[in-house]
């Protein structure tokens, strides 16, 4: 008997020690099926198994896999890091006010500008990355509903979780943590005191920039908001398809390889950047200066392999570096085997981004590589 927890390490490569029950193969099949027979008593052959929108076995397979990397009760799946934020915020009750972190992933908080008045939620946007923010507006909104983004996408703000669950709690509301720049692997936020934690597996969990899915997890299977989340899921149709599970359940058995790889060469490449005489600023939080440096240490296990830099000379400089890249790809999203580099000022001229602000995804590549490509594209 191992008397020890098993590294996620050791759960990934083997996917939760999967064994296939019909046929002992150690990988999961893909079944596409919809529609599940029922005996000539009219029970159902497995009793789980009726209609595809109620649940499939390999989603089964991929949540059973996140709550196991997460330390969570329970994960629930969704098509896409979105669909799964919309509808944890679709189960916050009307009439309660839902307090969010603002400079994060654009798209979270453009849904909730369009929708919280509709849904009867009063949103209220603040930096909560800072403490002295987190806890007067805490006490002025006493919200149902705390959404902080740790680290943040693309500032790399790091907000302490136990912090944000204490003060959270102390007001009699629930906190929802997104971490998907750090993934379950390098932040366990439920183990950190958030009742929800979030991720578009779209990113670095699947890391293979081939399927969108979203996860939330929980210990607190029981609560209301968790429960409406299922039955929306169920009845109102945004569920994962089976191939997309079955791709996901793939990609998932390197992800704390993929990690640890990432993470290793964007600590190197910070590093280097930080000393460039082209660049003004490397936001993050692995670096010793990093303002967020401390609490990261705290709640992550490494930094992850997203970095941003702020390019001296401004929107043109950026672009121009950018334009010179010859490995990292010019293309969104992040946390893929792939490098990528994106200029955020573009695609979000309105949020306060810095003109000069690159967001740099590290994937697999070569490190030495990579920094041979941003060397000379950043040199003029
Ligand atoms: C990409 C992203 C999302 C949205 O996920 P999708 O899978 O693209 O819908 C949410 N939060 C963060 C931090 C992200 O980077």
């Amino acid at each position: 008997m191992i008397k020890r927890p098993l590294s996620p390490h050791t759960i990934a490569a083997q996917a939760g020690h999967f064994v296939n029950a019909a046929d002992g193969a150690l990988t999961p099949p893909l079944q596409p099926g919809v529609t599940f027979a029922r005996n000539r008593d009219y029970a159902l052959i497995h009793e789980n198994r009726s209609y595809a929108r109620a649940g499939t076995s390999i989603v089964d397979v991929a949540e059973d896999l996140l709550a196991q990397f997460e330390n969570a009760a329970a994960s629930q799946l969704h098509p896409s890091g979105m669909a799964a934020i919309a509808s944890l915020l679709r189960a916050v009750p009307s009439g309660s006010t839902v307090l969010l972190q603002s400079q994060i992933y654009w798209g979270t908080a453009d849904w909730l500008r369009q929708n919280a008045a509709r849904m009867g939620l009063t949103l209220v946007e603040g930096d909560l990355s800072v403490p002295s923010t987190l806890t007067s507006l805490i006490s002025e909104h006493s919200p149902a509903l705390v959404m902080i983004e740790t680290p943040s996408n693309p500032w790399l703000r790091v907000t302490d979780i136990a912090q944000a669950a204490e003060l959270t709690h102390a007001a009699g509301g629930k906190l929802v943590v997104d971490g998907t720049a750090a993934t379950p692997i390098l932040t366990r936020a439920l183990d950190h005191g958030a009742d929800f934690a979030l991720h578009s597996a779209t990113k670095a969990i699947n890391g293979h920039s081939d399927l969108m899915a979203g996860v939330v997890s929980t210990n607190a299977v029981d609560d209301p908001m968790w429960q409406t989340m299922l039955r929306d899921r169920a009845a109102g149709g945004a569920i994962l398809g089976s191939f997309e599970a079955w791709l996901l359940v793939r990609g998932m058995r390197t992800l704390p390889l993929r990690v640890d790889r990432m993470s290793a060469s964007a600590m190197d490449l910070a590093t280097r950047l930080a000393g460039h005489d082209a660049v003004d600023q490397v936001m993050y939080p692995g670096l010793p200066s990093d303002p967020g440096h401390g609490i990261a240490r705290g709640q992550m296990s490494a930094f992850g392999g997203l970095l941003s830099i702020v390019v001296k000379g401004g929107a043109a400089a950026a672009l121009a570096a950018a334009g010179k890249m010859e490995i990292f790809h010019r293309a969104t999203s992040l946390g893929s085997v792939e490098s990528l580099v994106e200029h955020r000022h573009s695609i979000e001229p309105h949020t306060g981004i810095p003109e000069g602000l690159l967001r740099l995804s590290i994937g697999l590549e070569d490190v030495d590589d990579l920094w041979a490509d941003l060397d000379q594209a950043l040199s003029c």
